[in-house]
C-alpha cells in the first residue's frame, strides 16, 4: 500500500551510500531517507520513516488547531519525505494532513495536522528483516476507545433476543397449562418451574460463546510473501473476516477480530484484546513460508511450556515471535512489560484444552487439503500465552509453496477453509461447553 517499490528502495539506498562516500564535501552526516509509510487504523495511526542511518528527532504537540510538530535532524528534504504528504488517507482517524519543509539547513520539519488530540509515542527500531533503521510515531487517542463495545452491545442484543425467546417459550408453556383441564383442588396456581425452557434456549441465556480471531502480522509486518507476491498479512485478514462472519451466523456465538485493518498489533496486545472480552477461544490465523519451498499442508499449533514438539515447530514459533521485531513495538511502553509478565503464567489446563480444540480443527482441515502433520504440534508461541483462554495457531497453508499460494488466493478454497475452521470450533464447543461467564464485562 504505502510501501516503496524495491527499485526505489535500492535507488535511495544507493544515494545514501553515495552521500556517505562524498562525506568530505559536507553531506557526510545527512541521513538518506529510504521510505515513509503511514498505517491508519481506528486503534492508532503509525508513521514510519525508514532511513539508512538512525535518525534524531523531537516532537511536540500544539493546540488550536491540534498538530504534532516533528523536527528531524541531519536530513535534507527529499522526494521520499515529500511523499508523506500524499500518503495520508482521507479516512485516517487521526491525521488530517501532513506538511513538510526544510525548517533549517539541516532540519526537516513535519507538521502533522490532527483530527483529534493524540498521545504520541516515538521510538526507533534497529535494522531487521528487510528494513533499515526506522523512526516510528504512533498516534494513539488520548482516551482509549473500547473497540469491544460493539461486540458487547451485540452480545447484549443477542441475549435480550434469547431472553425474549425464552419468555415466549415460557408463555406458551404456561398457556398450555392454562388450557389443560383445571385441577380438582382450588390450590393457588403453581409456577411451572421444573420444566422451564428447553436446554438450547437456557444455554443461549447462560452464555454466549466468544471467539477471538487473530489475523497474523499486519502493517509494517507483512508476514511471509508468496512466490508471486501474495502477502500473508492480507490473505489471513481475508480468511479471518470470513470466519468471523461465518461464526456470527451460529446461534449463541460471537466472534471478534484482534485487527480488522492493515496495521500492526503487538503480540501481547492481541492476547489482551481476547482477554478483555473474556474470549472462550483464541484462534490465530497464519499462512507462513517454510524453510523448504516444497513444504505443503496445514498445521495446527498449541502452546508448549517445556520445549517444542519438533524442530520445525520450534522454528515456526521463533519466526512468529519475531513479528514484534518486524512489526515494531515500543519496548518502553509500560503496559507491554506488565502484559508480558502476566503471559508467563500459562497453565497446563489451558494447553490441555488447546490440544482438544486443535485436534477438532485439524480433523476438519483434513477434508480441505493436505495436512503438514497429523498431530497438533506444540511450541512456545507468544501469541498463545493467554493463561485462561484455549489458544491455537493455525497455519492454513504454506504461502511459499506455489500451489498453496494459488489456493490461498482462491475464494472457493478460502471458503472451504473457513467452513473447516468453523466446523472444528463448533465440534469443540459441542463437546466442551464453556462455563458461565462472570458478568463483569
Ligand atoms: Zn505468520
Amino acid at each position: 500500500m504505502t510501501e516503496a517499490s524495491p527499485a526505489r528502495r535500492r535507488a535511495l539506498g544507493g544515494l545514501g551510500a553515495l552521500a556517505l562516500a562524498f562525506g568530505v564535501v559536507g553531506a557526510a552526516h545527512a541521513r538518506g531517507i529510504v521510505a515513509v509509510r503511514v498505517w491508519p487504523a481506528d486503534e492508532y495511526t503509525r508513521i514510519t520513516i525508514e532511513s539508512d542511518a538512525a535518525l534524531r528527532a523531537s516532537a511536540q504537540q500544539l493546540g488550536g488547531p491540534d498538530r504534532l510538530v516533528i523536527d528531524i535532524d541531519d536530513v535534507e528534504l527529499d522526494d521520499a519525505l515529500r511523499e508523506l504528504v500524499g500518503k495520508v488517507r482521507p479516512d485516517d482517524p487521526f491525521i488530517a494532513a501532513v506538511r513538510v519543509g526544510q525548517y533549517q539547513p539541516r532540519v526537516v520539519r513535519l507538521v502533522v495536522d490532527l483530527k483529534q488530540p493524540v498521545q504520541p509515542q516515538q521510538f526507533a527500531l534497529e535494522p531487521v528483516a528487510a528494513y533499515r533503521h526506522r523512526l516510528v510515531f504512533d498516534l494513539h487517542p488520548t482516551v482509549e476507545p473500547d473497540p469491544l463495545l460493539a461486540l458487547i452491545r451485540d452480545k447484549e442484543r443477542a441475549e435480550q433476543q434469547a431472553q425474549r425467546a425464552v419468555r415466549d417459550a415460557l408463555g406458551e408453556f404456561i398457556g398450555s397449562l392454562d388450557r389443560a383441564p383445571a385441577p380438582a383442588s382450588s390450590a393457588p396456581v403453581q409456577t411451572p418451574a421444573p420444566r422451564a425452557p428447553s436446554p438450547t434456549l437456557q444455554k443461549k441465556i447462560d452464555r454466549l460463546i466468544v471467539v477471538a480471531i487473530d489475523p497474523g502480522h499486519g502493517g509494517e509486518d507483512p508476514g511471509a510473501i508468496g512466490p508471486t507476491g501474495l502477502r500473508e498479512k492480507d490473505v489471513v485478514l481475508a480468511v479471518a473476516r470470513a470466519l468471523r462472519d461465518r461464526l456470527n451466523r451460529e446461534p449463541g456465538m460471537r466472534a471478534m477480530l484482534t485487527r480488522d485493518a492493515d496495521y500492526f498489533v503487538p503480540l501481547h496486545e492481541r492476547v489482551r484484546k481476547a482477554r478483555r472480552v473474556q474470549a472462550d477461544l483464541f484462534v490465530s490465523i497464519h499462512a507462513d513460508a517454510f524453510m523448504r519451498r516444497e513444504a505443503r499442508g496445514a498445521s495446527v499449533y498449541a502452546l508448549s511450556t517445556n520445549g517444542a514438539s519438533s524442530a520445525a515447530a520450534r522454528w515456526m514459533a521463533q519466526r512468529e515471535n519475531a513479528s514484534d521485531l518486524v512489526g515494531g513495538i515500543n519496548v518502553r511502553a509500560a503496559d507491554a512489560h506488565v502484559m508480558r509478565a502476566l503471559l508467563d503464567m500459562s497453565t497446563t489446563a489451558q494447553i490441555k484444552d488447546s490440544l482438544k480444540v486443535g485436534r477438532e480443527v485439524l480433523g476438519q482441515m483434513r477434508h480441505v487439503g493436505h495436512l503438514h502433520k497429523r498431530e497438533v504440534e506444540q511450541a512456545g508461541f507468544a501469541v498463545l500465552k493467554a493463561p485462561d483462554i484455549p489458544s491455537i495457531l493455525v497455519e492454513t497453508a504454506f504461502i511459499s509453496n506455489p500451489d498453496e499460494e494459488r489456493k490461498l488466493r482462491d475464494a472457493r478454497y478460502q471458503r472451504r477453509l473457513v467452513d473447516a475452521l468453523a466446523a472444528g470450533i463448533g465440534r469443540y464447543f459441542a463437546k466442551n461447553p464453556p462455563l458461565a461467564r462472570s458478568r463483569t464485562l
